[in-house]
């Protein structure tokens, strides 16, 4: 039996590699996957097991990875990692029309007590319009499509979208046995007092 030693590494991308020398087993698993449920993982080094001593896959096993990996959050999280990773960081809070922190602190204090602690606040780079915004626990921050840091945009839209994204700084996802439940009932609930929820729907729908 060699010796392993076993690492969350941060690819740019959703990749596991396994190395065998002088009988040391070097397996590196992408940091995104860091959370994934047990049985996932367990699929993963069942993967590279296999193929390091040439022995077929479980079909069981190739599944259920295949599965987790192209599941909507994992696409959204390495989509976002690529684009933090994969370029110079360029962090701004300041848009064009819309301060990112000022929004936060002002959201805070309205509906949080001001007890959340602000991550990083920033436009996204790219004018995706596939991703409103989203939280990225891995660096800590809240990242806005720069779709809406315009005039034609309603602040209460962009309120909204920082809202739900605070949410998701205080509602960590939960795992119910081996599923992840990203909209728990408690966060729904604190979404709704969010008084131009309907509004702010509406106009992102339209979009
Ligand atoms: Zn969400």
């Amino acid at each position: 039996m060699p010796e392993f030693e076993v690492q969350f590494y941060p690819f740019a991308n959703v990749n596991n590699t396994i190395r065998l020398r002088d009988n040391k087993m070097k397996l590196r698993i992408s940091d995104l996957l860091e959370g994934a449920p047990e049985n996932v993982l367990r699929a993963i080094f069942h993967i590279l097991l296999a193929k390091i001593y040439r022995k077929p896959i479980d079909a069981d096993h190739a599944t259920r990875y295949r599965r987790y990996v192209s599941s909507h959050d994992m696409a959204k999280k390495s989509h976002l990692v690529r684009q933090v990773r994969g370029r110079k960081r360029i962090v701004s809070a300041q848009g064009h029309t819309y301060d990112l922190e000022a929004i936060f602190e002002e959201l805070n204090a309205r509906f949080f007590h001001g007890l959340l602690a602000r991550p990083q606040m920033t436009w996204s780079g790219v004018h995706a319009r596939n991703s409103l915004g989203h939280y990225d626990p891995a660096h800590n921050a809240i990242v806005v499509s720069k779709v809406f840091d315009h005039p034609h945009v309603p602040r209460y839209a962009v309120e909204y979208i920082v809202y739900h994204e605070m949410l998701h700084l205080k509602h960590p996802v939960k795992l119910r046995g081996s599923r992840r439940c990203v909209h728990p009932k408690e966060f729904q609930d604190e979404e709704k007092l969010f008084p131009q929820l309907e509004e702010a729907k509406a106009f992102l729908k339209q979009l």
